[in-house]
């Protein structure tokens, strides 16, 4: 640990030990690895116990810039959490790793954290779990009052997960999503994306609304929203390439429908002019696709987004 010798002298006020203990864990960089899905990015309490040895101050002060994210594992640890936390806890970091499949009757209470902006998920990847959204919107007013939604690892990414996400969350002005597939809005299915080449690290739309059609239209009811991060993975063997510009405002299509229906050039430039006509949320001010690369094996995610029911699911990839 860094030595913090000046925090020792009672001289110093509590504002500014505050914005020092502050500073100090959350600049800590080797334990905040924010998009390492199912990890806590917070720092090793280890480092930060000597802390609250120190004084009774800093005791205090550790413990709110410890809580001021909450990382759990189970519903049950909103119950028992400390009554302090609902002052202290801004971002609750929640892993889920259930299936739609065992739903349960039970809510991931909010009710304790009044000062809440952000709600982190982490899903099971391996596991059907879109609806498991449902239960995180209890109660409405504090559910409503979250700033910024981050869900890893939605097993089907569809027009449903986006309405479920508007219902649950109406005040969001950021959110963002990352998993394996996208859902391409030409078949209506979520599909893993492949590319000739490597994609750019990071597309960004600010003039046109850079999101798959029924997104946008379950999106404008999020009257405050003004950032979508999509972050998708992406295999190499398609047909087309993101890494020479994106004349086609690319959204999510896949390599099938791109390869077949762009092979017409008048429904190429229909689809492409229907897009930068798509109304956008009142607020948004911009859309960003993240990619991350993975080895495909044989790599095949068929839903019908319409029904969302699983058709086939076969999983051979490994990540890179
Ligand atoms: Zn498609």
């Amino acid at each position: 640990m860094a030595e913090l010798p000046m925090l020792c002298k009672p001289q110093l006020p509590t504002e500014l030990l505050r914005d020092i203990v502050f500073e100090y864990v959350f600049t800590f960089d080797e334990g905040r690895k924010r998009e390492v899905p199912r990890h806590s990015s917070k720092p090793p309490w280890s480092l930060l116990e000597p802390l609250t040895l120190a004084s009774k101050v800093l005791r205090q002060l550790t413990f709110e810039a410890w809580f001021e994210i909450y990382y759990v594992h189970s519903p049950d640890d909103l119950l028992t959490a400390w009554p302090e936390l609902g002052l202290w806890t801004k971002e609750l970091h929640c892993v889920e790793l259930g299936t739609d499949l065992q739903i349960l009757p039970v809510h991931w209470n909010l009710r304790a954290f009044h000062r809440l902006r952000k709600l982190r998920i982490d899903f099971d990847p391996m596991m059907s779990n879109t609806m498991l959204l449902m239960r995180f919107d209890y109660p409405k007013h504090i559910a409503s009052n979250i700033r910024e939604l981050e869900i890893y690892d939605t097993s089907w990414p569809s027009p449903l997960t986006i309405r479920l996400v508007v219902d649950a969350f109406s005040g969001l002005r950021t959110l963002k999503l990352s998993q394996d597939l996208i859902w391409c809005s030409l078949c209506n299915i979520c599909c893993f994306s492949t590319f000739r080449d490597h994609p750019p690290k990071e597309i960004a739309y600010d003039k046109t609304v850079g999101l798959p059609g029924h997104y946008a239209t379950y999106m404008r009811s999020l009257t405050n929203l003004q950032e979508v991060v999509l972050t998708i993975s992406y295999g190499l063997g398609g047909n087309f390439s993101l890494s020479e510009g994106n004349a086609n405002l690319w959204t999510g299509e896949c390599d099938a429908c791109m390869d077949m229906m762009y092979a017409e050039e008048d429904f190429r430039k229909d689809w492409v002019e229907k897009k930068t006509q798509t109304v956008r949320p009142p607020s948004l001010r911009s859309v960003k696709w993240r990619f991350r690369h993975k080895d495909v094996g044989d790599v095949i995610h068929l839903v019908d987004a319409d029904e969302g029911e699983e058709v086939e699911v076969v999983e051979t990839y490994t990540d890179e």
